[in-house]
């Protein structure tokens, strides 16, 4: 298959971008994913001609043949990571090159083909430099971006589509946790499983989430904020979160997090935080922690904290866990001490007032 060399990203005018005094109600107090920016990004994928068309346009509806392969078979990939104003009044993105090698991990997966991680992270940049005028003014806000693929060939049979359409939208994100993050309930979910080996639990992929909703409606029915998930063949290992990696805390300060083995998200959270931690002299084994374990160590007070963790809400404390089998806390039921180290370290970080020896902001 031939393949096109990169194609430059075509700026189109935008005749009505939202009028700034409306922008800034609008940004005042955003919460998260409804107020959009003014632009997105557009870029074709043929093949045969490979990716092209490339545009940073007006932000607007979708015109899609109700046939559009991706509206039956759901071949669609997703990311998402968040633009921060550093302390110096400068604009940045955290680890975006991890959010381009999992996106192309994601396409392999879904048979999809893979994007040039360069013109996945320009297009992001040149969006956020088109709707810079987007950042919350409140303390801890962000950008929150989101680049997708969908199946765009209109054919109604089961095979990889011959046409795709990568897209990136922004909206503006406010401080997710106004005054630190409080301590979260889970549920257990013993009826539905997220993703089994061979499935497709790595990938980031609209599917994974639409089969999760069921198990998220239960948690909320049952009082809870987030559902965790077992494995599928044993029921017996815990996964992750709906959108968030777990971690455990032990009393000699030692540290458990769930492998990844397939079936769970490679979270950037969760990779930064685990070199953070060892950084700091912990010990963190990546290791299967059982939910029978989770209980018997929370009541022997070994476990001493647990924390979820992704680019949304960054280190979300665990404080108790409920499910068919009774409810158990953990710690003291608040948010621990080091579940809230690990948070302002990282924090620190993304928002310029620490040092980077890792090199993990990338300024736009
Ligand atoms: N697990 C799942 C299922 C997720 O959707 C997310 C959010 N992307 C995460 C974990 C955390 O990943 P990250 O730290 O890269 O946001």
């Amino acid at each position: 298959m031939s393949q096109s060399a990169l194609p430059k990203l075509e700026r189109l005018p935008h005749p009505s971008p939202v009028a700034d005094d409306v922008r800034a109600g609008l940004i005042a107090d955003p919460g998260f994913g409804r107020v959009f920016t003014d632009h997105m990004v557009t870029i074709k994928y043929s093949e045969g001609q490979g990716w092209h068309s490339a545009t940073l346009g007006p932000r607007g509806p979708l015109t899609l043949d109700p046939a559009t392969a991706v509206l039956h078979y759901a071949q669609e990939i997703f990311e998402g990571l968040k633009a921060y104003r550093l302390a110096d009044g400068s604009m940045a993105l955290f680890r975006p090159d991890a959010n381009a090698r999992r996106f192309n991990q994601s396409a392999r997966r879904l048979a999809m083909p893979e994007l040039p991680e360069s013109l996945f992270i320009d297009s992001i940049k040149a969006l956020i430099e088109a709707d810079k005028g987007w950042f919350p003014p409140v303390e801890g806000g962000s950008i929150y971006i989101r680049p997708f693929m969908i199946a765009s060939e209109v054919f109604l049979g089961v095979k990889p589509s011959s046409e795709y359409l990568f897209m990136i939208i922004c909206s503006a994100a406010g401080n997710y946790f106004k005054s630190g993050a409080p301590a979260i309930k889970i549920w257990i979910s013993e009826s539905y499983t997220r993703a089994a080996p061979g499935g497709t639990g790595a990938a980031k992929c609209g599917g994974n989430y639409a089969a999760s909703l069921i198990a998220q409606q239960e948690a909320t029915a049952n009082g809870c904020d987030q559902v965790v998930f077992l494995d599928a063949a044993e029921h017996r290992w815990v996964e992750e979160l709906g959108g968030m990696n777990m971690f455990f805390v032990f009393d000699d300060g030692s540290i458990i997090t769930p492998p990844t083995g397939g079936t769970i998200l490679e979270g950037i959270t969760r990779a930064s935080l685990i070199e953070l931690a060892r950084e700091e002299g912990l010990t963190v084994r990546e290791e299967n922690y059982a939910i029978d374990q989770w209980r018997a160590d929370a009541e022997s007070g070994k476990l001493v904290e647990s924390f979820a963790c992704g680019t949304a809400a960054v280190v979300t404390p665990v404080g108790s866990v409920h499910g068919v089998q009774g409810s158990f806390t953990i710690g003291s039921g608040g948010p621990g001490q080091l579940t809230q180290k690990l948070r302002a370290k990282l924090v620190d970080i993304q928002r310029g007032t620490a040092p980077d020896p890792h090199g993990w902001v990338d300024r736009i």
